[in-house]
């Protein structure tokens, strides 16, 4: 019942937040936490802004460096599930590089994120449900860099610029994309694995190229209801957001300069269009970034939203942390 309520109230969006460990170098350079999980089990955290001050944020769950993968996919899997049912979803990860948006999204091979579980959660209740539905899953990865659209799961290197066109209301597409067709976990999860490899080609520092550009994980679901033959088709975007940290003045320069200037847009345009979703303006900014665009079927109308705000527990990136949850609060 409560659920219902806070989803009514805010326009179908949810936001959770996810605090990383403190990390060897943290530790040993003497770093302190500035984030209080007393009241976590509320969606409270507290963060020690200096002195004795505390600052307090809510949130519809708040994860302590304590809680595992499974710990929060259990709280998304309701999520999922909807896709099942119909239902465009968006799920995302917001913050700071290095706080943990890849870990959420994609976990390691040991501890796997939301991405393979929401794959194989998928595939278990299409499993359960094959007497009475038809399932068909198809998976498509892109990355966003630039203000441009590349398709991770393409072969070679793709020469054609990649678009987004409005098929129908509500339905938007990239014509011309890979859309693989996983039949179980197994060959999702190979799929998973060349998208994520294809994220390094071109680039000399990996992680620093994939903290600039959106990795977006599109997961469409057609379902056939066997008795009466009712066929319907909904959209899954799992996106792993490029970091949201302003770059040292001495940095902005050139090429990045441009990045900088192209991840602040795409990130402001997705605050913009959750916070005229939630005053139910009557124009919402799709159009203003690829993001955006993109995800533009998922977010708004009756699907549903949810948001992971990484944060870093590190006295060192407090000021990040408050603009990432300051960003969050803009959202509820
Ligand atoms: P981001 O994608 O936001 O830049 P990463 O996901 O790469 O951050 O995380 C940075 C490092 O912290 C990685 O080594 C990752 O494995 C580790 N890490 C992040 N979150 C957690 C967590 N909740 N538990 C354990 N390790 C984590
Ligand atoms: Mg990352």
């Amino acid at each position: 019942r409560l659920f219902n309520e806070v989803q009514e109230a805010k326009g179908n969006i949810r936001v959770f937040c996810r605090c990383r460990p403190m990390n060897k170098d943290e530790t040993s350079a003497g770093c302190t936490t500035v984030v209080d999980f007393d009241a976590a089990k509320d969606g409270c955290l507290g963060i020690l802004t200096g002195g004795s001050t505390k600052k307090t944020f809510r949130f519809d769950r708040v994860y302590t460096p304590k809680d595992d993968q499974v710990d929060v996919f259990s709280d998304a899997s309701a999520m999922v599930i909807s896709v099942l049912d119909g239902y465009n979803v968006c799920i995302f990860a917001y913050g700071q590089t290095g706080t943990g948006k890849t870990f959420t999204m994609e976990g390691t091979e040991q501890n796997r994120g939301v991405n393979y579980r929401t794959l194989e959660h998928l595939f278990e209740i299409a499993k359960e449900r094959s007497e009475t539905f038809a399932y068909e899953i198809n998976v498509s990865v892109l990355e966003v860099y630039n203000e441009q659209i590349r398709d991770l799961l393409a072969s070679g290197p793709s020469s054609k610029k990649l678009e987004i066109k409005q098929v129908s209301e509500g339905s938007h597409h990239v014509p011309g994309v890979v859309e693989a067709q996983p039949n179980n976990i197994e060959e999702a999860w190979s799929i998973l694995q060349t998208g994520s490899n294809a994220r390094a080609v071109g680039s000399n520092n990996v992680n620093e190229h994939s903290s600039r550009s959106h990795c977006m994980l599109c997961i469409t679901v057609k379902t056939k209801n066997l008795i009466n033959g009712e066929c319907t088709k909904s959209k899954l975007w799992l996106v792993d957001l490029a970091g949201s940290e302003r770059l040292a003045k001495t940095d902005v320069q050139g090429v990045r300069l441009k990045e900088a200037q192209n991840i602040n847009k795409s990130l402001s345009a997705l605050g913009d269009v959750i916070s005229a979703l939630a005053s139910k303006s009557s124009h919402i900014p799709y159009r203003n970034s690829k993001l955006t665009h993109l995800l533009q079927d998922s977010l708004g109308g009756d699907s549903k939203a949810l948001m992971f705000v990484q944060i870093s527990p590190s006295d060192q990136d407090l000021s990040e942390t408050l603009s990432s949850l300051n960003f969050a609060t803009r959202v509820r």
